[in-house]
């Protein structure tokens, strides 16, 4: 379904209202109990340019736990903390096109290193990686990184980890399998309860607005003049989101929206736009978009986020390509 009949609209609050009408397509996740109860029918974007400026719209001041689009921050702090060089000798950096769960890839191609960051065979390995001791240790390298760039501790919402820490026996199968094949530097347990907190992680489209901002400016923070992230470990984690942020749909999504993007199964959608140097297009010194929309289709994205962000970039031109 295509939201040809809102090419006519001009506000955002206007588009917000129209995906919003889609959002019954999708359905809340509810492998993990916690999820479940989620209004399904809520949407809210917040954009943020380098000047400051901020655009909201919708439910933009919901909160949510960061899911999948927590694999961004902890592959960034692991890239920090460890070395590049260290972490992509433990996770690849090529696509899959299997949901982000899958287990296949593990065994059909021998070592057995996980192909990229974005899937949670990845990720648990990447929160493995994290420096520190303890998972808490590990933990708290993550959430400094997250203060530095927020200017706040974001909280852990312990109802969604416990909730899922009951239930993911499929992590645990992948865990399993990734501490035999001995890319896991923590025991199963403890690397699982890394991977799930940082999974609850508790935020609104703000602040991952705010994030996708330092991406742009190439881990740049723009207002406060401060380079928090790395160049290359933050171009390295955008061409990630572009070609593995979205699941198995980042191939259409590169295609049809054009940008960096990182989902996760609570509806949030972590999205940048780099500064263009194309004389009159709108947002042309970059920005960050977040947006929340719990209602996932088949893929595992914010069905009626895609559909947002696909129309912001028809009408603004944001495609990087
Ligand atoms: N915590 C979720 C899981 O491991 C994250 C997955 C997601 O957002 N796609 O299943």
């Amino acid at each position: 379904s295509q939201p040809s009949g809102c090419l006519q609209m001009n506000s955002l609050d206007e588009w917000v209202a129209y995906c919003r009408s889609f959002a019954a397509e999708g359905k809340c996740a509810d492998y993990i109990p916690a999820l479940a109860n989620t209004n399904p029918s809520e949407l809210g974007v917040c954009i943020i340019r380098p000047d400051g400026t901020v655009i909201k719209s919708g439910d933009w001041n919901a909160f949510f736990t960061l899911q999948s689009i927590s694999k961004v921050f902890s592959f960034m702090a692991a890239c920090i903390g460890r070395g590049i060089s260290y972490v992509l000798e433990r996770v690849d950096v090529e696509p899959t096109g299997d949901p982000f769960n899958s287990i296949i890839r593990l065994e059909m191609h021998k070592p057995g290193k996980p192909f990229n960051p974005m899937i949670n065979a990845g990720a648990i390995t990447v929160s493995s990686l994290l420096p520190g001791e303890s998972p808490q240790d590990k933990l708290d390298f993550l959430l400094k990184l997250l203060e530095n760039m927020l200017g706040k501790r974001p909280a852990i919402n312990e109802e969604v980890f416990r909730s899922e820490w009951k239930t993911a026996h499929r992590n645990r199968a992948l865990a399993y399998y990734l501490k035999e094949t001995g890319y896991l530097e923590l025991e199963v347990e403890d690397a699982l309860e890394v991977y799930l907190k940082q999974c609850s992680i508790q935020v609104n489209s703000e602040d991952i607005a705010m994030i996708g901002l330092i991406l742009a400016h190439d881990g740049c923070h723009p207002i406060r003049k401060e380079q928090l992230i790395p160049k290359e470990v933050a171009r390295l984690t955008k061409s990630l989101m572009l070609t593995c942020g979205m699941y198995n749909s980042s191939g259409k999504f590169a295609a049809f929206v054009g940008i960096p993007a990182k989902s996760g199964v609570s509806g949030g959608i972590m999205a940048l736009v780099p500064p263009r140097n194309r004389n009159e297009v709108p947002f042309q010194d970059g920005c960050g978009i977040g947006i929340y929309g719990p209602a996932i289709d088949e893929y595992g994205n914010s069905l009626a986020g895609v559909m947002l962000l696909r129309h912001m970039a028809e009408k603004w031109d944001l495609s990087i390509f």
